[in-house]
C-alpha cells in the first residue's frame, strides 16, 4: 500500500517518533511524505521515503495530484489546528481530495494509531480493488 506521510512544524517530532514507534508496520509499505517531513523520518529511522517538494513550496499539491491518482491508500497528516498556514488552501485541498476519494486520513495520534492497526490487520486491503 502506498502511505502518505505530512506533519506541520509543530507536529514533526510526533510524526518522527510515530515513524520510530511503528516502522516494522510502515516498512512493509510504500511512503512517500512532503520534503521535510520525509527527510525528518529518514534521519529518526531506517525507512526509504519517497519525497517530493517541502509543502508550502509545491509538496502539498504533489500528494494532492497522487491521491486524485489513486496512488494513495492512506493519508497521516499530522496538522497544526493552532497555526494559520500560508498554503492554508493547499492544505485543506489534501483534506478535501481525501473525503472526495474516500481516502482513510487521519489528522491526529489518536486516528493515526486506529490507521496503522486497520493497515498491518489487513483491513484496508479493499484499497486494492480501486486498482
Ligand atoms: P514539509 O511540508 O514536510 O515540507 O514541511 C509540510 C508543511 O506544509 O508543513
Amino acid at each position: 500500500m502506498n502511505i502518505g506521510l505530512i506533519a506541520h512544524d509543530a507536529k514533526k517530532t510526533l510524526m518522527q517518533n510515530f515513524c520510530i514507534a511503528y516502522r516494522g508496520i510502515l516498512s512493509k509499505h510504500s511512503l512517500y511524505a512532503t520534503g521535510t517531513t520525509g527527510r525528518l523520518i529518514e534521519e529518526v529511522t531506517n525507512l526509504s521515503i519517497h519525497k517530493y517538494l517541502a509543502g508550502p513550496l509545491g509538496g502539498m499539491q504533489q500528494l494532492g495530484a497522487q491521491i486524485e491518482q489513486n496512488g494513495i491508500d492512506a493519508l497521516i497528516f499530522f496538522r497544526d489546528p493552532l497555526t494559520p498556514k500560508s498554503n492554508e488552501p493547499n492544505v485543506n485541498d489534501v483534506v478535501r481530495l481525501c473525503d472526495t476519494y474516500n481516502i482513510p486520513m487521519a489528522t491526529n495520534i489518536a486516528t493515526a494509531e486506529l490507521i496503522i492497526h486497520a493497515l498491518d490487520r489487513g483491513d484496508l486491503d479493499w484499497r486494492e480493488m480501486y486498482k
